[in-house]
């Protein structure tokens, strides 16, 4: 990178809410080797065509350009993002733009054995880890997959490799899940990893979700203070979405209160598909088409300014606008027709990553 760029720090653009550009998601594939209940729960689904799929050069092209406007994080996500063939060449890319302060990743865990020492050595940061459940069978239900062993595999070889941080995920969901959250937090005490609890949201492929099958931050919290005895609230001054607590021992884990509690206020992520549309909220129905500048070679400033005009003009609030349905009694409505989820792939969670 040319160090006369460094000695510039990137201007940062606000949206209409005054919020920052800073944290990219990168989908880097929609395809997934899990079938999760709350993610993907359908046989079949219409998947990106692949000669829509930006190769890394046009990932890391993209993400440059971003970076030259305030993004300093990015996470890698999808779909399964350890899919995508050789992902540390990606990281590697990516690791070379001195403008990117963090390198993340969100897995299932289910390749990782093979993967965690490369993507480490390319330069990954930082790694989370989804993991709903400490049970095969559960796995299975929740899963659709006999995987869970792998995904055990996958942990121990991200703890080997020495990360400087691991996250475990978990979507908690009553009547599945949700008599877990103990022995998860003892789990993640023995490998080092601090779990992080996510309310249930109904996001675009959570075509089962509803209202009473979510547990909420409140009830976990009553639940996890009443086993343990005290939970201590950490204050931080962070824009990261989960809230964090401390037990009386001295471990932490965090809440991602979503459904219940959203912090729409303070969202500064935005969202790149593998086939480079770009979401400025997960629940957004439109994003925009930056592979089509990019392929007919439209200059970095043309396309900055595309990215600058659409961020100034952002009024998302999805989570918060799902929330005051609740009022109205209209949430239990499917946020998308599964019809309408079938002919555009985009309004699926796993295309446009968590
Ligand atoms: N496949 C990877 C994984 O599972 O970690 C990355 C993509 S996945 C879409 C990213 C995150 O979104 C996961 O932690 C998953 O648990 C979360 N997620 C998916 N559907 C969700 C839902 N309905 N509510 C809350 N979180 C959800
Ligand atoms: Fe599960 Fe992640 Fe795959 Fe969705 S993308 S089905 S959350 S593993
Ligand atoms: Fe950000 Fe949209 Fe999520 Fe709210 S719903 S936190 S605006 S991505």
């Amino acid at each position: 990178m040319d160090h006369r760029t460094l000695d510039t720090p990137a201007p940062t653009i606000f949206d209409r809410l005054g919020r920052p550009l800073r944290s990219l998601r990168l989908s880097v594939t929609d395809r997934c080797n899990l079938r999760c209940k709350y993610c993907m729960p359908e046989d079949d689904y219409a998947w990106l065509p692949r000669d829509t799929i930006l190769t890394f050069e046009e990932m890391a092209e993209l993400t440059a350009i971003f970076t030259e406007l305030g993004v300093d994080k990015v996470r890698l996500t999808g779909g399964e993002p350890l899919l995508r063939r050789d992902l540390p060449r990606f990281v590697r890319q990516l690791s070379e733009n001195r403008r990117i302060t963090e390198i993340a990743l969100t897995s299932n865990g289910v390749l990782m054995a093979d993967q965690a020492a490369d993507l480490s050595f390319a330069g990954l940061n930082r790694v989370t880890i989804s993991l709903d459940t400490l049970r095969a069978d559960r796995f299975r239900t929740l899963t659709k997959r006999d995987l869970h062993h792998q995904v055990f595999d996958g942990i121990k070889a991200v703890v080997q490799a020495g990360f400087p941080s691991l996250k475990f995920d978990t979507v908690i969901i009553k009547g599945y899940n949700d008599d877990e959250l103990i022995d998860l937090i003892e789990y993640g005490k023995t490998v080092g990893g601090e779990v992080r609890f996510i309310e249930y949201m109904d996001v675009g492929g959570a075509t089962d979700w509803s209202m009473n099958q979510v547990l909420s931050r409140a009830e976990m919290l009553e639940h996890i203070g009443r086993h343990y005895g005290g939970v201590q609230p950490i204050v931080e001054n962070s824009v990261a979405p989960a809230e964090r607590f401390r037990l009386p021992d001295g471990t932490s884990f965090g809440i991602i209160p979503s459904t219940t509690t959203p912090f729409c206020r303070s969202c500064d992520r935005s969202r790149l598909t593998a086939d480079g549309m770009w979401y400025l909220c997960l629940y957004a129905k439109d994003g925009l088409d930056l592979r089509a500048p990019l392929r007919q070679g439209r200059s970095r400033d043309e396309i900055k300014s595309l990215i600058t005009a659409a961020w100034e003009g952002r009024a998302d609030r999805g989570a918060e606008e799902r929330k005051a349905l609740e009022a109205l009694g209209l949430r239990e409505q499917r946020l998308i027709e599964i019809n309408r989820l079938r002919e555009d792939p985009h309004l699926e969670m796993h295309a446009r990553g968590g």
